[in-house]
């Protein structure tokens, strides 16, 4: 799998820490991870999903514990996952405790909801003495209860004062190996929300729009929400919550950080929406070198654009592409018509040119 962080963009500086062999903030590629939604307690289902899910560039799991017998799966999870896998309690310290001693590579809790002030100094405690960190996940359901009476309800002031709230409980007791989300399902919500957070703390924080909704809906919410924050600066890692098979979750992650030229995975496909120029069956070519690029690790851009008038101007950052016109097809290259070809040769052309473009990208990396 070729992932590259691609260029440089403003970024907020936050602490570095350690998810096993990741590093999540500081001056590290944002990390794209997903949530399993097997059953914890199956195993072999659990394992291979995270097999599916790192195959597709995930490089955090997190699965659900929350039982005793999802507690008991994880150490063989964790002996056997290719990912690190970090474990999330809610409303059970011991739970916690045990995941600590399970091999996880990092716990999700809620420290308003383990229990006791007792329960959260020891989590504390254990968690420094294995270095492993702590995502502090709040989310707007999930708020200090007392806080939100007290602030007006669910909103950016109270998210932000139950977050702080929950990292002085773990800083009292030394901890500082803290990461932190403050998802909302409604996408000005959680930017607000992280907008605020990132004025008060250095921890890294870990985007995400909560109970986002299905691909249509929750793909365009997630990239909303967690996009602008991107686009300031904000955010280390990321998790798109789909109601769906979570690999999806990990190529929607991808594609936005590709968008925003953050991090790059395989080619970038562009093509145009087509308009009353277009005299080819453009939707259908697209498609086809969709499926063309699915196996390119390289990072290049493809243009497939309806016209020779327009279409390599519009797509001149593109390293190579394909126009329609009414009987030939124009290659191009960096923006240039290079060659004009019959519609029965146009895709093996530029199945050439991608080829040309996929060397010439490897040799600038080996050369460097
Ligand atoms: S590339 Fe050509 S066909 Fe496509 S939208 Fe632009 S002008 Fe229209």
């Amino acid at each position: 799998m070729v992932i590259n962080y691609c260029m440089e963009y403003f970024r907020r500086n936050t602490k570095k820490l350690w998810v096993k062999d990741v590093a999540v903030g500081g001056n590290a590629p944002i990390v794209v991870q997903s949530m399993n939604n097997t059953d914890t307690r199956d195993i072999e289902a659990t394992l291979a999903q995270i097999e599916d899910l790192a195959a597709a560039g995930c490089e955090v799991t997190r699965v659900a514990v929350p039982d005793q017998a999802a507690a008991d799966a994880l150490k063989a999870i964790v002996e056997r996952s290719p990912l690190p896998v970090i474990a999330d309690i809610h409303f059970q310290a011991e739970l916690a405790l045990q995941a600590l001693t399970s091999g996880v590579a990092g716990l999700r809790i809620n420290p308003g909801n383990i229990g006791s002030e007792q329960r959260v100094k020891e989590i504390a405690i254990k968690a420094l003495e294995k270095g492993i960190p702590i995502r502090i996940g709040v989310n707007s359901g999930s708020l200090d209860p007392e806080i939100r009476d007290r602030m007006g309800g669910v909103n950016a002031d109270s998210m932000v004062a139950s977050v702080l709230k929950f990292c002085k409980m773990l800083e009292q007791y030394d901890f500082y190996d803290i990461c932190v989300s403050i998802k909302a399902s409604d996408p000005k919500l959680t930017i607000d929300s992280y907008r605020k957070l990132s004025r008060e703390i250095d921890y890294p924080l870990h985007l995400g729009v909560t109970e986002a909704g299905t691909p249509r809906e929750g793909i365009v919410r997630s990239a909303v929400g967690i996009g602008t924050l991107l686009a300031e600066g904000i955010g280390d890692t990321i998790r798109v919550s789909l109601t769906a098979d979570p690999v999806l979750e990990v190529e929607t992650a991808y594609s936005i950080l590709k968008s925003l030229g953050l991090r790059s995975k395989g080619a970038l496909l562009i093509s145009c929406p087509t308009c009353g120029r277009t005299e080819v069956d453009l939707q259908g070519l697209a498609e086809q070198v969709e499926i063309l690029l699915a196996d390119v690790r390289e990072p290049i851009k493809v243009a497939v654009m309806g016209c020779p008038v327009n279409g390599p101007g519009e797509a001149r950052e593109a390293d190579c592409g394909i126009a329609g016109g009414r009987n030939t097809f124009s290659i191009f290259r960096n923006g240039k018509v290079v060659e004009k070809v019959s519609q029965e040769n146009a895709l093996s052309v530029l199945i050439r040119e991608i080829e040309i473009a996929r060397n010439k990208y490897i040799q600038a990396h080996q050369e460097n």
